[in-house]
């Protein structure tokens, strides 16, 4: 038989597959190791046949790598294929997602262990003299049955090997399992579901249209509609992938899935070690385990037979990957949904605006969940006028009205949240005294203020600003370059309140293994009384004491330099100011905030998503922005700035005959450098293009997978969730 293998490298030239000879029982998706020049590379089988162009005579045997299954099933082999032509990739780097990395590089101890037994009685079994470990570890096994081989070879050195090759051994090979959630400890109520929650489920169940959106507002139950389907399915056989912002698997989330489902669930997630992460990967390939649970990366998970696939948050900004091949979540689990005839449901209570208006258009299935479960009403938003704040001489980032919000919480032993509205790198620049703020005169998106050159720039078009002396609207040279950061909150809130507990979470408090899990952990303890953090605090959490939420800058994400700006906003305030109020007691929101006229505030502030969905939707359309149009941008990027600006032109030059021959399908077409020029010592280059819609997507992809090269990395972006 022969195998058609690819070999787990990236450089461009050994990007197709290559003919072996192999045995038989060869599977495709079996992980190999396939003679390439004078080295054995590991790769995977990607097709069998009978027949070869290349001379039978001359074709190298691959070896298969031991591990009782292939590698990856069949559909993951045919979808990495269709995910590296849909995004320019090598294919094996579109492989290498459906594999934990920790197999790939071997760097997993112990994931299976080698056992022997003796095969034959001790006293059939004849060794020389001098045999003195062999007859040792003979008799040790005799006594001691099955036993590590590890630990025989340890004690009796070199005597698997020869009883093995004597025959007087069999070696079986055994998964040896972590639990990463033994200390996870939780109860799963038996609920009933509420009227609303039933019809739902029926509907998703009943409905020919594969996605499924339910748009519920905070608190209305959504997870227990998710968790259904999920039980029905493992009822049925059938397995089933529910994927969650990486932030929402709390303590508190683990504990109720482990609780519910047991050993049924793989939940992957950062805070796993290596091993860990594998053997809950492996418990999912075998079968052992049905439901996958986790963040984006989980919509790989090697299950077959899926009777449903779930995207929680389905807004979130953590579904778009940042690095290549950049894939969108949402379009490989629709693949994966029609190629398995299962339901795709995506859940949000600020569904994202292209979303909404497919559900609208009736390609998905919408389902409104209108009410908290518990009829509790949501919590009143404040907004204060930061302006005011300013002018009366008040500098800090708290407004009198929070301070003493925050007393009367402290006071009563409730707990707080301070939110932060933190966006990467990026600087807006906003006049304290009116609120005013630079935008761009072509694109109307907020200018973003660029240090090395000192200068405003623009995302989508490039356009280059000087910088502003004062405020061009009032004068005022109380221009702000960029908010708190939360450090500072933390200390000048320790000062204003000496005997609070304080927590901090951000991406410098987050980082290592444990991370935010500790943190949260803390606060649900009601160890901490305030917590102050970005938008990582934002999402998923439910903490009954929590009865006051504090936004200290509103406007910081509402100028954005992106035209999601209105849309992030939206769903930042709708998600945190979710967090007040979950139990018993009411909750509050204060909103502070430089332009409280603003219309994204004010329908924040009314919860009304319908009214902000459909300003925001004309506003989309006039001004020609997704999903009324797409924005592409294709990324080079290399080391050696000569040859990575080589590969660009070679890009752009095939880009610019697809515009030229397509004229009427671009808004917007031109080369520059990146924003951020410079990244991890890359040079960085891009064509940014605005297309009318879709039609020319296939040319663009196909030009850029043209004219890969070694030199530089070229990835394509649609609609990106970041142009920096
Ligand atoms: P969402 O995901 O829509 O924000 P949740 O699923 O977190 O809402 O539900 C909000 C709260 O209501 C949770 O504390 C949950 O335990 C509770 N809950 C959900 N469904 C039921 C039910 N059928 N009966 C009782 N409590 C419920
Ligand atoms: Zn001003
Ligand atoms: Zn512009």
């Amino acid at each position: 038989m022969i195998a058609e293998v690819i070999v787990d490298i990236t450089s461009g030239e050994t990007d197709r597959v290559f003919d072996y000879l192999c045995d038989d029982d060869t599977k495709v998706g079996a992980r190999v190791l396939a003679p390439f020049g004078p080295r054995m590379l590991p790769g995977f089988v990607m097709g069998l046949k009978d027949k070869t162009d290349f001379d039978p005579a001359k074709l190298k045997k691959i070896k298969p790598v031991e591990d009782g299954l292939s590698a990856l099933t069949e559909e993951c082999v045919r979808l990495a294929k269709v995910i590296a032509r849909r995004y320019a990739v090598p294919l094996a780097l579109s492989l290498r997602l459906f594999l934990p990395s920790e197999m790939r590089t071997g760097k997993v101890k112990e994931l299976v262990k080698r056992y022997a037994v003796l095969s034959v009685d001790l006293g059939e079994a004849h060794f020389p003299k001098s045999a003195k470990n062999q007859i040792a570890a003979a008799e040790y096994l005799s006594v001691n049955g099955k036993t590590d081989c590890a630990l025989l070879n340890k004690q009796f050195p070199g005597s698997v090997a020869a009883l093995e090759k004597k025959g007087y051994i069999t070696v079986t090979f055994e998964q040896v399992q972590r639990d990463p959630y033994k200390s996870v400890e939780g109860e799963a109520p038996e609920r009933r579901l509420t009227v609303a929650q039933e019809n739902a489920v029926s509907f998703i169940k009943s409905d020919e249209r594969t996605v499924q959106l339910v748009h519920g507002v905070t608190g209305s139950g959504k997870t227990e509609i998710y968790l259904t389907l999920i039980a029905d399915c493992l009822r049925e056989g059938k397995s089933s992938i529910f994927l969650v912002p990486e932030i929402s698997l709390t303590p508190q989330m683990l504990a109720q899935l482990r609780a519910r489902f047991g050993k049924n669930a793989a939940i992957l997630h950062s805070g796993l070690s290596a091993g860990e992460r594998f053997d809950e990967w492996w418990r999912l390939r075998t079968g052992e385990a049905k439901i996958a649970i986790g963040a984006r990366s989980a919509v790989f998970a090697p299950l077959e037979d899926l009777g449903v696939i779930i995207i929680d948050e389905e807004h979130d900004g953590s579904y778009s990957s940042e690095t290549a091949p950049r894939y969108n979540t949402f379009d490989v689990a629709l693949l994966r949904a029609k190629r398995n005839g299962c339901k795709l449901v995506l859940g949000s209570a600020t569904p994202s605006v292209e979303t909404y208006k497919r559900a609208l258009e009736g390609e998905f299935g919408l389902i409104k969940l209108t009410e908290r479960i518990n009829k509790k009403p949501m919590p009143e938003i404040t907004v204060v006028d930061m302006r005011k704040e300013v002018r009366r001489g008040n500098n800090t980032a708290f407004s009198s009205a929070l301070m003493e919000a925050l007393e009367e919480t402290l006071a009563t032993g409730n707990q707080a949240i301070l939110f932060l509205n933190r966006r990467g790198y990026s600087q807006t620049v906003i006049c304290k005294e009116c609120g005013y703020v630079a935008k761009c005169e072509a694109c109307d998106v907020s200018l973003t203020y660029h240090r090395d050159e000192d200068c405003l720039k623009c995302h989508y078009c490039g356009t280059r600003y000087n910088m502003l002396s004062g405020c061009p609207e009032c004068g005022s040279k109380k221009l702000s370059y960029a908010g708190t950061g939360t450090q500072r909150v933390v200390e000048s809130l320790k000062h204003a309140f000496p005997n609070a507990r304080i927590l901090r979470m951000d991406n410098d408090t987050t980082s290592g293994k444990e991370g935010h899990y500790k943190i949260l952990k803390e606060f649900s303890d009601k160890k901490a009384d305030i917590l102050v953090g970005t938008q990582m605090i934002a999402k998923g959490h439910d903490f009954p004491a929590v009865t006051l939420v504090g936004i200290l800058d509103a406007d910081m994400s509402l100028h954005f330099n992106d035209y999601r700006s209105a849309e992030r906003t939206f769903q930042l305030i709708t998600q945190v100011a979710g967090r007040s109020g979950r139990a018993e007691e009411k909750g509050r929101v204060v909103l502070q905030t430089f332009s409280p006229e603003n219309d994204v505030l004010r329908f924040a502030c009314r919860y009304d998503y319908e009214g902000f969905y459909r300003m925001e939707v004309s506003m989309r359309q006039a001004a020609l922005f997704p999903p009324f149009s797409k924005i592409v941008r294709v990324l080079v990027s290399g080391e050696d700035q000569k040859k990575t600006l080589d590969v660009l032109k070679t890009v752009y030059f095939a880009l610019e005959e697809i515009y030229k021959a397509n004229q009427d399908k671009f808004l917007f077409f031109n080369k520059m450098a990146a924003p951020i020029k410079r990244i991890e010592n890359k040079h960085r280059y891009q064509v940014l293009m605005r297309l009318t819609d879709g039609a020319v997507l296939p040319q663009i992809y196909d030009a850029c997978m043209e004219a890969r090269s070694r030199d530089a990395l070229i990835s394509v972006e649609e609609n990106p969730a970041n142009l920096s």
